[in-house]
């Protein structure tokens, strides 16, 4: 992920309307302070910053000057920070004329703001806030101790001090200016939104190499500092990729920095990532790869987030899936069905349209923010060829640099790739939300004077019509053939004619477009019960039915359920069996298959199966009330899976079903 933050616009509304906290503006300043290298380039207004953090104590103190200002100023407004001086060009500001946190551009005219602040930087608590301090770690994220205008774009020269053995990293260029008398000082230089700007220090080992023309580092804690090579070499792979499809990577350098947070982010030029995963393979694939991406967008580009967040789905589709596609087309494929079967899981009320996500606050808006605008990118890339996508890309990438974009600026730039209107498209997967329900019903088959073979197709959907290039495979007595249905209708009828004798057509079966599964098409998991009514039996009837009622509530929520004496196999619905492992052996339908693997091999057993006929079980085995309710604590984080396997309050065991949707492929009627 990147990190959370929504735009100067949103903040101000969220953040800096209201001004209940106290401030206290003293006459002790500190000495104004001007940065006079000539290492900057300036293209943006400036914002000048200096501070000295003690990180033994995280108290600090530090001076700001924000350039040439326009339109209103938010002033940080953290408890913790004390604004000692406030000052536009040199003329002290009272108290008593900042009531509030924010300064109307009427009052400040555009004159340079100067502002000296302190305080302590609060403990890290074990929830991630935008800053904290300890002598492991201290970060600020974002323009917590300094003020921001409405200038999107801003040049950030920072000054930062810190007491040995500390190092210090951050987004932007990175130069060491000295260290002596127990000091650090480093000078950072930052362009982007001040939203996007970062501090990280803490006791590293720093390590520097360079791999595709950009120099890398590493700041790790030292039991880790061996991984720094693998870190190199995963960095420079991403690097070049990402250049060769998008465009120059947009930073000097590339910072890998620990955290003892349980955290993985993605800023300008640096991924700040928990200690505790760095070691992790995952760490430099796919996790590497999205945090690198995210400074190409996200961060080079910026996000209009009040239009919808496309930078998420961005990045995963081009690292996420771009890496599961080079592994081949059944990982490319399994990333797509676990898409749509989170996006399947969601409520209709769950559902949001693109244009209205931000950020992966829960985790509804995580399914469609991530993987539905993944999903959109893979169908615009069927609907557009590679060829005009990947020109899509490079070109939005090259007219955006540096500024702040909206999907409305992608629809351009893919419209320009292509030659074609895309208002259509982006109405459709962006600015609506759910998406299509289709059913496909195969007709007759005739056979021409010439020998070939017409096979009538029928595909309906449910209200709002989408329009959609539909894949169906077709299965003939020569093998299948791939075909695809322009629909843009509820209802659309087709003439297919094949060299060859189809025997049945399949709808999209490798999950190409966003839309409901059919039924049956996904293998159940553990909330498929969810609000519906079932009926429960139970081997030994002790009293056990509360216990197992509450063990198995993160799944039932809101279904009810009605305990019989006797299993009532011809009920019309959800079943719930209870028992031991053999005893469930017994009475589970023949017609289900062999009994699952691994079940008595642990105290709890639970797992959901579907019948021919589409009727869900769900089987239950355990040693006691007690280590039910034990084994089961965590059973709400197991409710996107089929089965899972626990003993001694872990679970040992847990994962979906295979998928079974060869099943759904619909007979043609014979030949006459
Ligand atoms: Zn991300």
């Amino acid at each position: 992920m990147k990190n959370t933050k929504v735009s100067i616009g949103l903040r101000m509304m969220d953040r800096y309307t209201s001004c209940g906290v106290a401030r206290v503006f003293s006459v002790t300043a500190l000495a104004f302070w001007i940065i006079t290298s000539a290492v900057w380039a300036d293209t943006a207004p400036k914002t000048q910053l200096q501070i000295e953090i003690d990180t033994r104590t995280g108290s600090f103190t530090a001076t700001a000057v924000l350039e040439d200002p326009i339109g209103v100023i938010a002033l940080p407004e953290a408890e913790w920070l004390t604004i000692d001086g406030l000052s536009f060009q040199g003329m002290d500001i009272p108290t008593a004329d900042v009531s509030s946190a924010v300064i109307d551009a009427a009052f400040h005219q555009n004159r340079d703001l100067r502002m000296t602040v302190s305080g302590d930087f609060p403990k890290p608590d074990g929830n991630f806030a935008s800053s904290a301090s300890s002598t492991d770690a201290t970060y600020s994220i974002g323009p917590v101790w300094f003020p921001v205008d409405a200038t999107a774009i801003r040049d950030h020269h920072v000054t930062v001090i810190v007491p040995e053995p500390q190092q210090i990293a951050g987004t932007g260029r990175l130069m060491r200016v000295s260290r002596e008398d127990g000091f650090e000082e480093v000078r950072l230089a930052f362009t982007g939104s001040s939203d996007d700007f970062g501090l990280f220090v803490g006791p590293y080992v720093t390590e520097t190499s360079e791999r595709a023309g950009v120099p890398l580092h590493t700041y790790f804690y030292e039991a880790d500092a061996e991984l720094s090579e693998r870190y190199f070499d995963a960095s420079g792979t991403f690097i070049s990729r990402f250049e060769a499809e998008i465009g120059a990577y947009p930073y000097d350098e590339f910072s890998v920095v620990a955290t003892p947070m349980p955290v993985g982010l993605g800023f300008a030029g640096l991924t700040y990532v928990s200690r505790d995963i760095l070691s992790h393979r995952y760490m430099t694939g796919r996790s590497l790869a999205h945090e690198i991406l995210h400074s190409w967008w996200g961060n080079a580009v910026g996000v209009t987030y009040e239009s919808g967040n496309w930078s998420e789905g961005l990045t995963t589709f081009q690292a996420d899936y771009g890496l599961a596609e080079d592994q081949g087309p059944d990982a490319a494929r399994d990333m797509r069905v676990g898409w749509i079967r989170a996006l399947a899981q969601l409520s209709d009320d769950q559902r949001e349209p693109l244009s209205a996500f931000r950020s992966s606050t829960h985790n509804g808006s995580q399914v469609e923010g991530y993987g539905k605008a993944a999903m959109v990118f893979h169908m615009l890339r069927d609907e557009l060829g590679t060829a005009a996508f990947q020109g899509g890309i490079r070109g939005f990438y090259a007219t955006n640099r540096g500024a702040i974009a909206a999907w409305a600026d992608l629809q351009t730039a893919f419209e320009t790739a292509a030659g074609k209107d895309l208002a259509w498209f982006f109405d459709q997967w962006i600015n609506e939300a759910g998406m299509p329900n289709l059913q496909l019903q195969a007709g007759d088959v005739t056979r021409g004077e010439d020998g070939t073979y017409q096979a009538a197709l029928k595909l309906t959907q449910t209200a709002p019509a989408y329009r959609l290039s539909v894949p169906v495979v077709i299965e003939t007595v020569d093998g299948p053939i791939k075909q695809h249905m322009n629909v843009s209708g509820l209802s659309h009828e087709a003439v297919i004619t094949l060299p060859t004798e189809p025997i049945s057509v399949q709808l999209d079966p490798d999950f190409d477009l966003v839309r409901h599964p059919l039924a049956g098409e996904l293998a159940p998991t553990l909330r498929s019960i969810k609000g519906q009514t079932l009926v429960a039996f139970a081997t030994s009837p002790s009293g056990g039915e509360g216990a197992i009622a509450a063990a198995l509530e993160p799944i039932l929520s809101g279904a009810s359920v009605t305990w019989q004496d006797e299993l009532d196999i011809a009920y019309d619905g959800p079943k719930l069996v209870v028992g031991s492992a053999d005893e469930l052996a017994d009475l589970r339908p023949d017609a289900l298959g062999p009994m699952p693997e691994n079940v008595g091999q642990s105290a709890t057993s639970l797992w959901i199966e579907r019948d021919q006929m589409g009727q869900l079980w769900l089987f239950l085995t355990f040693d006691t009330v007690e280590s039910l309710s034990e084994d089961l604590r965590l059973l709400r984080f197991y409710t996107g899976q089929s089965f899972v396997h626990a003993s001694n309050g872990s679970v040992s065991l847990s994962g979906v079903w295979p998928d079974g949707n060869a099943n759904l492929q619909v007979p043609f009627d014979p030949v006459d």
